[in-house]
């Protein structure tokens, strides 16, 4: 579990990392930041959860940040557009470009 949230850290940091370099080369990147919004916001809804499930009864007490990491991040998958949307947007790029990766 430990190692499953390290990937998708990982992955997650190298993906903001690439949409800012684009975004200061005054680059589009609006594909890119659906990407990211999508891909992070799950991905720490994942992380948490991990780590809550690795507490125990510990991670859903108010012993420890966890329970309150998991309330806010829920969140997160439904503001500045829901998951759902930003996939619509991403797949209408993708079909409209052809090939967009
Ligand atoms: C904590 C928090 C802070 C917020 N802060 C701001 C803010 O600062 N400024 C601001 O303007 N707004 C803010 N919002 C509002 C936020 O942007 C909206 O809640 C969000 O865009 C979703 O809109 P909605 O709640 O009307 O849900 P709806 O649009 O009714 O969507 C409900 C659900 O339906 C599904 N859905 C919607 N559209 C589609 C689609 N096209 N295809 C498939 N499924 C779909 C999704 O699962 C979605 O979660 C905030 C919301 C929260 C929870």
């Amino acid at each position: 579990m430990i190692a499953d949230s390290e990937i998708e850290l990982h992955a997650s940091r190298l993906m903001v990392m690439q949409a800012a370099w684009k975004h200061e080369r005054g680059e589009d990147i609006r594909h890119e930041s659906s990407i990211c919004k999508v891909f992070v916001a799950e991905a720490v809804n994942r992380i948490i959860d991990r780590a809550v499930q690795m507490c125990g009864a510990l991670g859903v007490s108010a012993d420890t940040p966890l329970e309150h990491f998991y309330r806010e991040a829920r969140a997160f998958r439904i503001y500045d557009g829901p998951s759902e949307v930003h996939r619509m947007v991403i797949a209408r790029d993708v079909l409209r470009s052809g090939n967009r990766s």
